[in-house]
């Protein structure tokens, strides 16, 4: 895999770097389904769940859904499969399960 050194990055004049791409617009991350990126998918044991909400305050892509102050279940069109609300469980509620696997 080709490394970047970012010391010669940073001696380029901006103009010689490529191009990246640009949101235009804030607020468009509901348009993008990012859940298509994720190997490993959470699954929650409302068994183990006390609805403490800290997988809901600690998920980068607010994707663990709530009603009414409970937690529900996770919008897996968007989330990435990071695993940080099964970190963060502590009730360990949270399994990451394979998306291949059944669960
Ligand atoms: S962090 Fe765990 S116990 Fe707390 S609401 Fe989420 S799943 Fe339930
Ligand atoms: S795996 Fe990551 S993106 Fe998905 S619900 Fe948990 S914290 Fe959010």
């Amino acid at each position: 895999m080709k490394r970047w050194e970012i010391k010669k990055v940073l001696e380029r004049e901006i103009e010689s770097l490529p191009q990246g791409v640009t949101i235009p617009e804030a607020g468009t991350s509901e348009n993008y389904i990012t859940g298509t990126w994720r190997t490993f998918k959470p699954v929650i044991d409302f068994e183990k769940c006390t609805q403490c909400l800290f997988c809901f305050i600690f998920c980068p892509d607010s994707s663990i859904e709530v009603d009414n102050g409970k937690v529900v279940g996770v919008d897996l069109k968007h989330c990435k499969g990071c695993g940080i609300c099964a970190a963060e469980c502590p009730r360990n509620a949270i399994s990451m399960i394979e998306e291949r696997e059944e669960g």
